[in-house]
């Protein structure tokens, strides 16, 4: 079900065009419930972005219409992510931007995963 706001799932979003490999990725993880990739415009040294495979365009949109094994093995698989790139111990941060407030640019719903150097604070604060 479409998230309100959002409007429907556009399938030719360019993230469902990488699902679908029709866009080439730089590809860190796959299995059958997620694809994770190199963001082809990194804001740290480490900059992945982690999609499930089903068509969510939100955070609300995948946990209320995904089946409970699509949202565990997700959330599975960015675990696997941040492991494999030997982020547990030095630390990385998980973030994802649902509409507009928060810049939103890709309606498929994704984690970036950032990490490879002290992160600084959270959010950028306000000019003024
Ligand atoms: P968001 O603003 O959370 O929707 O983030 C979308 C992200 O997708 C941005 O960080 C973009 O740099 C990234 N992006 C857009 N197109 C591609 C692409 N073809 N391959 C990898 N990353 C992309």
């Amino acid at each position: 079900m479409p998230v309100k706001g959002l409007g429907a799932y556009d399938d030719q979003n360019i993230f469902a065009r990488i699902l679908r490999g029709e866009i080439p990725c730089r590809k860190v993880f796959e299995d059958q419930f997620a694809l994770a990739f190199h963001d082809i415009n990194p804001q740290a040294p480490v900059h992945v972005l982690v999609i499930p495979r089903h068509r969510s365009i939100s955070f609300a949109d995948f946990t209320a219409n995904a089946s409970q094994a699509e949202i565990a093995g997700f959330f599975r698989a960015v675990g696997a992510v941040a492991r494999e790139l030997g982020l547990e111990a030095p630390g990385y941060r998980l973030l994802a931007n649902m509409g507009e407030d928060s810049g939103q640019e890709v309606p498929h719903f994704h984690v970036h995963l950032f990490g490879g150097q002290p992160l600084g604070p959270m959010l950028a604060r306000p000019a003024g």
